[in-house]
């Protein structure tokens, strides 16, 4: 889940880029040399969620790079067009084969450093006998004791996880907004 991947050509007429201040603007961005249009790069989102079913968290095991044969909640990128709750279910199906009800926002985790947010949802399986999808090579009912935290794929993915077991032991329903910062800054 790299941002970090350079641009050499545009977009639009394969003419090469150069680094500049576009007119107007405070920051250095991909300019074409050849049409002059602006190679715009914006944060993304990954949307996901935590299923429950009766106290158990739902945890996919992946079956892709990166972080293979980690564990892992059903999440990705947000698409067009979309918003970060029904990305979040689409994921949720698409790897997980669950549908969920009593959605509600569990954790909105800002990492600036990474030009990334990470919007997580939490609800209940509606049928626990669901079926992975070809990103996930077996999932599994974990109470927070079973939880194999050595083996999760991400810490957003951790804190989420985190987040609802802390909430749960003491009663309650929050939505919570955390910024990650860079590590090893003061
Ligand atoms: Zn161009």
């Amino acid at each position: 889940m790299s941002d970090e991947e350079e641009l050499n050509f545009c977009a639009k007429c394969g003419g090469p880029l150069e680094k500049k201040v576009p007119d107007g603007e405070n920051r250095v961005r991909d300019v074409c040399t050849n049409c002059g249009h602006i190679h715009y790069r914006n944060p993304h989102n990954i949307v996901g969620t935590v299923p429950t079913y009766q106290g158990k968290v739902l945890l996919c095991q992946r079956a892709i790079e990166p972080r293979k044969f980690y564990w892992n909640l059903p999440a990705g990128h947000q698409e067009m067009q979309e918003s970060t709750l029904e990305g979040a279910l689409r994921e949720t199906i698409e790897e997980a084969g669950a549908q969920l009800t009593d959605v509600r926002p569990l954790m909105l985790l800002d990492v600036p450093f990474a030009s990334g947010t990470h919007v997580y949802f939490t609800g209940e399986v509606v049928n626990p006998d669901c079926k992975p999808g070809p990103e996930t090579l077996r999932q599994n009912f974990f109470s927070e004791d079973e939880i194999p935290w050595e083996k999760i794929a991400f810490n957003s993915v951790k804190r989420a996880l985190r987040l609802y077991f802390a909430d749960r032991k003491q009663g309650i329903e929050q939505f919570h907004y955390e910024i990650k910062e860079k590590p090893g800054k003061e």
